[in-house]
């Protein structure tokens, strides 16, 4: 069962570093202020107040910094303010990102007795090269270490890589993804590199130092990643940024492959692959086709803007092409029914 998240915003927060493609402030809309336990709580309560549906477990998520890399106290005051929530089973689990390098003995003793159960690292490339071109102040030797030492602790592990990063291919990026998967993380996150207003990536794009992937090659990428985790059992939470009002209207983003629908656009091409298999496999048909999948496939087999329709419709010269869901299929199943 999905957890509902309990969102709490530390943008670039315990950050001194300047990784060429991160404007946090851009990404959140807003710079973290340590405020008071009590705020911090009153904030949590009035979330949990507002918006929770009681038949998911709750996990109280700290977003966008380097939560390892923040002081000492600030990290006590952000799990004191917490941990009392997971202890009066208001919510039951705490999870935070932080950077490979931030997991040592120190960090791992000082959050030791505090109910945090998942941690994600931000991982972003396996390629010691991309990783120094994205001023990432990392190796990837440090993202194995870490993982070794949360396993160690029996954490649930999450890593987070990037596509399309200075200096990236199609086969650096898929290496990448195999190291990390290797790596046996509980999920994984991706994310293509977007190229955000005031960051260094912004600079070098407006000099022609970089360029981004375009939208196509990205979902493409992507797509062969998702297969890649999924036949090795590691599940993929998240494609593509979350989507926010400073995104979608382009406030924040210069250029690159930003989609607010960036994951169904990848789960729309993995569909039109198999679909594409299946008629091939079908032998001739008349130029009627209905395509039946489980309900909760339907909008994947139509893509986005029924984009997926037109192609097939053009690729096999259809006269129409409807897609239809039916209980009785499983989301693996995929049935066609043709008529002249
Ligand atoms: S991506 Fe993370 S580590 Fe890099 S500058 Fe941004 S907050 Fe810091």
């Amino acid at each position: 069962l999905k957890p509902f998240i309990v969102p709490i915003f530390i943008p670039h927060g315990g950050c001194s570093h300047h990784c060429v493609f991160c404007n946090q402030r851009q990404i959140t809309g807003k710079r973290f202020s340590f405020s008071s336990l009590q705020h911090i709580q009153h904030q949590i309560n009035q979330f949990l107040n507002y918006n929770h549906q009681k038949r998911r477990p709750v996990q109280i998520a700290f977003f966008g910094g380097n939560f390892l890399g923040l002081k000492k106290d600030q990290i006590l005051l952000l799990l004191q303010a917490t941990s009392p929530f997971i202890s009066t089973g208001a919510a039951d689990t705490i999870r935070f990102s932080t950077r490979p390098d931030t997991i040592n003995e120190t960090t791992l003793a000082l959050i030791r007795d505090y109910p945090v159960s998942t941690i994600e690292l931000g991982v972003q490339s396996m390629a010691d090269e991309v990783l120094a071109l994205s001023k990432r102040g990392h190796h990837a030797i440090d993202t194995t270490r870490a993982v070794g030492m949360l396993r160690k602790e029996a954490y649930a592990v999450g890593l987070q890589m990037m596509v399309g990063l200075p200096g990236d291919t199609e086969k650096g990026v898929l290496a990448s993804g195999l190291k990390i998967a290797a790596l046996k993380p509980d999920f994984v996150r991706i994310y293509p590199t977007v190229v955000l207003k005031n960051s260094a990536l912004a600079k070098w794009y407006q000099k022609g130092k970089y360029e981004p992937f375009t939208l196509a090659r990205s979902v493409t990428l992507v797509k062969q990643l998702y297969l890649m985790f999924q036949k090795q059992d590691i599940p993929v939470v998240r494609m593509g940024l979350q989507a926010s009002t400073d995104l979608d209207e382009g406030e924040a983003v210069l250029a690159g492959p930003y989609h607010p629908s960036f994951g169904h656009l990848v789960l729309s091409e993995i569909m039109l692959d198999r679909v594409i298999a299946k008629i091939k496999k079908h032998g001739p048909m008349g130029d009627k086709l209905i395509i039946l999948v489980h309900p909760r496939c339907t909008s994947q087999v139509r893509g986005l803007n029924n984009q997926n329709i037109i192609l097939l419709q053009r690729h096999f010269h259809l006269h129409t092409v409807k897609v239809a869901g039916h209980e009785s299929l499983s989301p693996e199943q995929i049935q066609l029914v043709t008529s002249k």
